[in-house]
């Protein structure tokens, strides 16, 4: 699709937003993109978990992946566990174009975060590969991070991450090794944005953590003091 019609298409979303009033992106429900009945029945990812990567459990500390092998973050979060509901929310906001959805989101995922969110100095999205922001025109990590943005009042720096090169897009069935050497070193985050802040790292989805980890090292790399991630939804 060509840049001046992915342009057109957005204006006319927009367009379409003013003319017909909000419905609940999972009922259909008219007055707010979410609706209070959807968000409710959305199956929250509590506790108990590791503190460190939000793998389910019951833990000493931290689970016994990250006790064998920390990861590059120091903590994760995500609101729920990203099953039909979560799914019918996260690809609404990413395939169908509901931008206006990243705010509830926002709302929700901050609701769920507890103390995870302390001391945080800026908000950083995962990067969408280069080919797929140029298709749809924009990145769904980066609509959250802005609503993040606006509820906390906290600046949102999407230029601190890019990705290294073009990585094969993750397929479901690779595994947790196949992704994690997919993603390694595919990040490179800016000094002059991130040298002795705390980061907080927002995605929408998390599925093994290879991403954010990998994201995280290189904010590391580039002296960020902190980086602590937060996702709406996670595959348990
Ligand atoms: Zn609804
Ligand atoms: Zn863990």
């Amino acid at each position: 699709m060509s840049v001046i019609s992915t342009g057109a298409r957005r204006i006319g979303s927009a367009a379409l937003d003013l003319i017909f009033p909000p419905r609940c992106a999972l009922c259909g429900a008219g007055g707010s993109f979410l609706c209070a009945g959807c968000a409710g029945n959305l199956n929250a990812a509590s506790p108990p978990r590791c503190d460190r990567c939000w793998r389910p459990g019951t833990y000493q500390d931290v689970c016994p992946h990250c006790q064998a092998e920390p990861p590059a973050f120091d903590r994760l979060c995500a609101a729920f566990v990203y099953d039909g509901n979560a799914r019918g929310v996260v690809h609404a906001l990413k395939y169908r174009g509901l931008t206006a959805l990243a705010e509830p989101m926002a709302s929700l995922m901050l609701a769920a975060s507890g103390d995870a969110l302390e001391a945080v100095d800026l908000i950083v999205p995962v990067p969408l590969a280069g080919l797929r922001r140029r298709t749809r025109g924009y990145n769904q990590a980066e609509s959250l991070a802005r609503a993040l943005g606006d509820e906390l009042g906290l600046p949102v720096v999407p230029r601190a991450l890019a990705r290294k090169r073009h990585a094969p897009p993750q397929a479901r069935s690779a595994d947790a090794e196949t992704r994690r050497r997919n993603v390694a070193g595919a990040f490179t985050a800016r000094p002059e944005l991130v040298a002795g802040a705390r980061i907080l790292l927002v995605d929408d989805v998390t599925t093994t953590g290879a991403t954010l980890a990998s994201c995280a090292a290189a904010l590391n790399e580039a002296a960020a003091t902190s980086v602590g991630c937060l996702t709406f939804a996670r595959e348990d």
